[in-house]
């Protein structure tokens, strides 16, 4: 049985979802206004992670991910210019250009992590119809009130607001700054849609006006749309909790008038030297940098691999070294099993498969499935030891299939073509019976410092 950790009830939970056949989960996407950086991609390999360990346990999933190209303003309220009309501003781009370019890059990003494409995909500029639907639903039902520069939702209308991190409203009054702005009834109030004006690059026609839609609204109007009232998991990151997925909440279940996300999962952050990753601090890598540095890909999602998903994982570059080395020992010794074709028996088998299964179904804890991997691989080799290791690739996602020989050294020096040349003419003179003149060519390849010898595979070449 899969148990969850839920950050709404703060306990781990036996997973049991809404439809028994189909899983319906949906996990807060990138804003695409720059490159995603390493701490971005733990999210998402954490994400993979509950997709990976779903289908393991035979679940079928109806995923979707939002790519934010709208609405996410520097700061995650209400204030500040639009991340995207911002990078445009900066970049001489029009919005659209630099969403299409960083959603490129976030997927090839992510395939060359081998994190699997969710089966819906949703732009949130493509929703925005949905989005003042929503926003007129709450309005008709009193959630929302109008103000000069946009709509705004009332949370003092939703006494249960801020159970995710359990917040109190009065410690968010508190907590709130002074230039708020003063035609909000509570300074935890948010945007549903904001009023653009003339400048704005990007708005569109709403009953209130030209606007842009709120943040938050996004993903409560594509969630509802594509898995309906209700489903099972919500994922993201750990700091979506305080400000985005409250809103969420509140959004939704004054809508719908119940509960309608059964477990809210979050993935810790990825820290750089024990500190923040931030760019002023210039230490902030892409995938891309780590590729240049010689790194693959696949090292960075190993090195993920073995951290829990709700402890805070270190980056460090001695860290990422070992991941890579001792992913590479993984790779060759998996070989080692492929090509042996002993048998391994299959109660020694089976144990390894429930021990791996425990560990993935105790919350994910993929450490401990490393650990189960390790003591397999150590086995005799066998062919039966690898063909499991596929199976635990499963939720890995380690390409362990492309499990090779070891590189062979790369010949010392590559023979010149005149020595080339010289063996194809004596192998020639061979065919025609000309001994005399094979002989003579094997001196002249002599001369130039090679030796030339005649093997069941044909003449081989090496330097004297
Ligand atoms: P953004 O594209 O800025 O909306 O962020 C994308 C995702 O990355 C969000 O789910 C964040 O929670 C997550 N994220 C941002 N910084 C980090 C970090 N240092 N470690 C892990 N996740 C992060
Ligand atoms: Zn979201």
């Amino acid at each position: 049985m899969l148990k969850v950790y839920n950050t709404l009830t703060r306990k781990k939970e036996d997973f049991v979802p809404i439809d028994e056949k189909c899983v319906r989960m949906y996990s807060c996407g990138p804003t695409v206004y720059s490159y995603a950086h390493i701490g971005n991609l733990r999210t998402y390999v954490f994400m993979d992670l509950i997709r990976r360990v779903l289908r393991y346990d035979g679940y079928k999933i109806k995923g979707v991910m939002n790519i934010t190209d709208v609405g996410h303003l520097l700061s995650d309220g209400d204030e500040g210019e639009d991340k995207m009309a911002k990078a445009a501003r900066e970049q001489k781009k029009t919005p659209w250009e630099i969403a299409a370019y960083y959603t490129d890059v976030f997927f090839k990003d992510i395939d060359a992590l081998n994190i699997g494409r969710p089966e819906i995909i949703a732009k949130a500029t493509e929703h925005i119809p949905e989005m003042i639907e929503f926003v007129q639903a709450l309005q008709e039902k009193g959630y929302a009130y109008e103000i000069t520069d946009g709509i705004y939702y009332d949370i003092g209308k939703f006494p249960s607001y801020g159970k995710l991190s359990g917040q109190v409203l009065d410690e968010k009054e508190a907590g709130a700054r002074v230039e708020e702005n003063s035609e909000k009834r509570h300074p935890a109030d948010f945007a549903l849609w904001k009023k653009a004006d003339k400048n704005h690059i990007m708005q569109w026609p709403s009953p209130w006006g030209m606007g842009f839609p709120g943040w938050h609204i996004e993903c409560s109007a594509m969630s509802r749309k594509y898995l309906g009232e209700t489903f099972d998991i919500h994922s993201g990151g750990i700091d979506a909790v305080p400000v985005h997925h409250e809103n969420e909440i509140a959004q939704n279940e004054a809508r719908a008038g119940k509960k309608t996300v059964n477990y809210w999962m979050h993935g810790e952050f990825m820290m750089v030297d024990g500190g923040k990753m931030s760019k002023s601090l210039g230490n902030v890598y892409t995938i891309a940098q780590l590729r240049d540095m010689g790194y693959d890909p696949l090292d960075f999602r190993f090195f993920c691999l073995n951290a829990h998903y709700r402890k805070k994982l270190n980056f460090t570059f001695e860290g990422m070294t070992a991941a890579k080395t001792s992913r590479e020992r993984i790779m060759a010794t998996l070989y080692q099993h492929k090509v042996s074709p002993v048998k391994t028996d299959e109660t020694v088998l089976n144990d390894y498969k429930n021990k791996f299964s425990e560990a993935i179904n105790d919350d994910l804890n993929i450490p401990l499935a490393l650990g189960v991997l390790f003591n397999m691989l150590k086995e005799p080799k066998s062919k039966d030891v690898y063909e499991l290791a596929l199976q635990f690739d499963k939720v890995f996602g380690l390409s362990f299939d492309k499990a090779t020989a070891p590189k062979q050294d790369a010949p010392k020096d590559d023979i010149p073509q005149e020595v080339l040349d010289l063996v194809q003419k004596r192998a020639d003179a061979k065919k025609a019976k000309d001994f005399a003149l094979a002989d003579a060519i094997r001196g002249q390849i002599a001369e130039l410092g090679y030796i030339v010898k005649d093997t069941r595979e044909g003449a081989v070449v090496t330097k004297q």
